[in-house]
């Protein structure tokens, strides 16, 4: 399972390339640049023919896992299948080989899918007004907290509480945090869904925003919205919706319709670009009516020069809350997102969310008898079990089911989160998964939760399969070790 360097793979004078003869000047590079910026060593390189890289580059890729190998349930995080389709967009030259500074006038394509990307982002959420900005999830949360103070402030308030309801993502209270907000937490009640007892007596004058996952974080939508939108607004408080779980959404029902002020998408998860490990994503925010004029700056805008349709970056806006990017967002997912939405349309969005809620469901049922599951209702697009019975019973983890998945040839699903379930086991099939691959999936974990009855040990082992065994959690992630040894 070893793979040698590509260093130690190369052979002196190996090549993968062939030029033709210079049909250019000739002259000895030391009289065509001044010789201070000329290389005294050749540079390092390693030499080798096409053939050796590409296998080295393969053989790399199989020691990893990815969703081009197998299903990657990894809930919360919506790792579906990503269309090859999307990359070819985004490699069109006119794409690939764009400039930030470039003039507007040179840019008009790239501008117009902006413009119309976030049209279509405006119907699918139904809110007003839709930036691109932000660069990820977690930094459409900071910008559509900065969104909410600037209403506040505008109307002479002084709000400093964010309510949080604690299924949250952990970045929902880091993102009130940062934006200045101290954030107060709300429980959910024994159904998985807002206790509105507990949103009712801590809903007070010093509340600006109420920040909601729909559905949640253990799957479930949250049906007391209109509730909910009567309390916060009634309180003049705004309702902010973490939408990275729009996935179980499309074409079925939309944050606007529910009342929300401001939402933000993760284009990363929902639209099909590939993601993690620090990858570009992209958080486009959506706003009500009460927060256009506050958007970051510069607006796309489309407007007409003699008949003809132009596009425009425009940040003559008085009252924004200025730049979340130095430039215009993570561009090239964008264009997978625009991709990914044109060729599906919105019969196609619909069924996405559709599969994605009956995969599920499905694969749930196949588990239930198995697992503990905390919150015992229909789901939308993900579902959360507990490893509690395993770990009572045959003192057996959450961890430990999750590295044995590894053997079966599984990415684990996303462990201990939510915080509110112990030993949480959150699973999230997407719609891109065909029924046979959730029954092989759905084999694997009853075989482990057999195998944690009969022969415990072997889970406490795992993984035995992978090129690196079982690591030390706390220093693997403090300690990185991404060297190679000298
Ligand atoms: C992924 C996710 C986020 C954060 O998105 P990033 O792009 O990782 O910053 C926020 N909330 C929920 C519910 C998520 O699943």
């Amino acid at each position: 399972m070893k793979e040698q360097l590509i260093f130690d793979l190369s052979r002196s004078g190996r090549k993968g390339y062939c030029l033709s003869p210079f049909d250019i000047d000739e002259r000895p590079a030391d009289e065509l640049l001044p010789s201070k910026f000329l290389r005294k060593e050749p540079a390092e390189l390693p030499e080798m023919p096409e053939s050796e890289v590409v296998r080295h580059f393969v053989r790399l890729s199989n020691l990893n896992y990815h969703v081009d190998k197998n299903m990657y349930p990894l809930g919360s995080c919506t790792m579906k299948y990503n269309p090859k389709i999307n990359d070819y967009t985004c490699d069109l030259p006119g794409f690939a080989s764009m400039h930030p500074m470039q003039p507007e006038s040179t840019a008009q394509g790239a501008l117009q899918l902006m413009y119309e990307l976030a049209e279509m982002l405006k119907e699918i959420a139904g809110m007003k007004a839709v930036t691109l900005q932000p660069a990820a999830g977690a930094h459409g949360e900071l910008t559509g907290i900065l969104l909410i103070k600037k209403y506040h402030e505008k109307l002479g308030n002084s709000r400093h509480k964010l309510l949080v309801v604690d299924s949250a993502h952990g970045t929902n209270p880091a993102s009130a945090a940062l934006g200045g907000y101290e954030c107060v937490s709300v429980k959910c009640d024994e159904s998985g869904c807002t206790d509105m007892a507990d949103l009712r007596a801590k809903l007070d004058g010093e509340v600006a925003a109420l920040m909601l996952t729909n559905p949640n974080t253990v799957g479930i939508f949250e049906k007391q919205m209109p509730e909910i939108e009567k309390l916060v607004h009634g309180n003049g408080s705004l309702l902010y919706m973490d939408g990275a779980n729009m996935n179980a959404l499309l074409g079925i029902t939309r944050p606007g319709d529910m009342g929300f002020d401001v939402m933000h998408y993760n284009l990363h998860k929902t639209f099909s670009a590939p993601h993690g490990g620090g990858g570009p994503g992209s958080g486009p925010v959506g706003v009500s009516e009460r927060l256009v004029e506050f958007l970051p700056v510069p607006v796309v805008e489309k407007y007409d020069e003699n008949g003809e349709t132009r596009y425009r970056l425009n940040s003559g806006k008085p009252d924004t809350i200025g730049r979340m990017m130095n430039f215009y967002g993570n561009f090239s997912v964008l264009v997978r997102a625009y991709t990914y939405i044109r060729m599906l349309g919105a019969e196609g969005l619909r069924r996405v969310s559709e599969n994605a809620i009956i995969n599920a469901n499905y694969l749930l049922q196949r588990l239930v008898e198995h697992y503990a599951l905390p919150y015992p209702k229909p789901v939308m697009h993900e579902f959360c079990l507990s490893g509690d019975r395993q770990k009572k019973e045959h003192g057996v983890r959450t961890l430990d089911i999750a590295k044995r998945l590894l053997d079966y040839g599984y990415h684990a699903p996303t462990v201990y989160f939510p915080l509110i379930v112990s030993e949480a086991l959150m699973i999230e099939p997407t719609e891109t998964e065909a029924k046979e691959t959730l029954d092989a999936f759905a084999d694997a974990m009853i075989a482990i939760a057999e195998e944690a009855k009969s022969n415990p040990d072997i889970i406490k082992s795992a993984p035995v399969t992978t090129p690196v065994k079982r690591l030390d959690e706390a220093q693997a992630s403090r300690k990185l070790n991404i060297c190679c040894p000298l």
